[in-house]
């Protein structure tokens, strides 16, 4: 395999002026991911900071709601910050402060990676810029105030749509502009490389631990699976351990918004319409008009709203190693709204798209059969949108 790819995707196609950045991030990542002290420091935050080893907890309402297979579900939701994202922002703040770096900076949509990233910037010090469309700034004016209180500095991006990919696009300019102090944490296992590798081993955390927590639940067996993808990194760091199990079989749910027709999903690899392409800096599958543009995708879960996906995640697809598929808003609120009564758990919208796979895997499941969900993040964050679609005042 080539440098920075995954089959034919990956690459680093980002303008002349980052590629020298790119290279010093490269070398720093390849010096430090299997430096003991590294890693040894990155458990320390992970155990201490964050909370891990997180559960593996045995739902068995929920399994018995369904009568097929014992399903389990990875708490990830039990993090600092509610969600997986912080896994991959200490690990990069980290890395950013072993390379000399001072400042960090990101780019956000719906707040919650820019959360997770100036919240790693107040532990370490560190100086914060998050870059956030103007539009989402006035649909998630609490996660604005949220990075404010941890002391990052919210930069508001005009720029075309005003929304996700032009944050990006801002984020990028700006570093290139200050290379010398400025470390740029990417929020997901998206953009050049080495990005998706450095995230997605960051991120890996989470499948090891479900490697050993089931050894004691189970006895190791494990059938199935499950996790959500927007760009992909919880979903990477669920299979990736898994990745040569060919008795674990793997879905990686997208949502599928209100429908199929263009415009109205979030689907990049369940989309019999979508074909690979450039963005952020990578080469991978991703959601287009017939003359190759960039389309606005669409989901009720804003973490799930990126219309590109990782590019480990289109080597898997092509390969058959995950099988991707699609779970509609109304079923994803369904299966929010049955965590909820079931087992006393509150999840993320993004994290129902996954647990909503349930609905179509269970019948054909064996009560020996084990399956885990990764519930990416708690729903404490979007209990208001749901209220909203649900009729209710509140
Ligand atoms: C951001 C987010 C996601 C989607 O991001 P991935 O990189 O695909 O994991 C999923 N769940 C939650 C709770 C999130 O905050």
């Amino acid at each position: 395999m080539s440098k920075g790819r995954f089959g034919k995707y990956g690459g680093q196609y980002v303008p002349e002026i980052v590629m020298p950045v790119l290279t010093e991030l490269e070398a720093a990542y390849e010096k430090y991911k299997n430096d003991p002290e590294f890693l040894a420091e990155l458990r320390k935050y992970y155990v201490e900071y964050a909370g891990r080893p997180t559960l593996l907890y045995y739902a068995e309402k929920l399994t018995k709601h369904y009568g097929g297979a014992k399903i389990f579900l990875k708490r990830e939701d039990l993090l600092h910050t509610g969600a997986h994202k912080i896994n991959n922002a200490l690990g990069q703040v980290l890395l950013a402060k072993r390379m000399g770096k001072n400042r960090v900076i990101a780019e956000t949509g719906a707040g919650q990676h820019g959360v997770a990233t100036a919240t790693v910037a107040a532990l370490f010090g560190m100086e914060c810029k998050v870059f956030m469309g103007a539009v989402d700034m006035e649909r998630q004016k609490l996660n604005v105030f949220r990075m404010k209180l941890l002391g990052a500095e919210v930069v508001p991006v005009t720029t075309g749509t005003s929304t996700l990919k032009d944050a990006t696009s801002e984020a990028i300019r700006y570093w290139a502009a200050h290379i010398e102090d400025t470390h740029y944490i990417i929020g997901s296992a998206v953009g050049p490389h080495p990005y998706p590798t450095m995230v997605r081993d960051f991120q890996s955390v989470i499948g090891r631990e479900i490697r050993e927590q089931i050894k004691e639940e189970t006895g190791g067996r494990l059938d199935y699976l499950i996790a959500c993808v927007g760009g992909g990194s919880n979903a990477i760091g669920t299979f990736y351990e898994f990745r040569n199990d060919q008795s674990v079989k793997k879905f990686g749910v997208e949502a599928a918004g209100r429908g199929p027709a263009v415009g109205d999903n979030a689907q990049t690899l369940s989309n019999p319409a979508s074909r690979p392409g450039v963005l952020h800096g990578a080469y991978s599958y991703l959601a287009q008009d017939e003359d190759g543009q960039v389309i606005e995708v669409y989901s009720i879960s804003a973490g799930l709203d990126y219309p590109g996906v990782g590019p480990e995640h289109a080597m898997f697809h092509e390969e058959g190693i995950v099988k991707y598929v699609g779970i509609n808003d109304k079923e994803a609120i369904d299966a929010f709204q049955l965590l909820c009564r079931e087992e006393g758990i509150i999840p993320a919208v993004e994290s129902s798209h996954a647990l909503a796979y349930l609905e179509k895997l269970m019948p054909n499941t064996k009560k020996d059969e084990v399956v885990v969900v990764t519930l990416s993040g708690r729903g404490d964050k979007d209990v208001q949108q749901v209220a909203k679609v649900l009729g209710e005042e509140i």
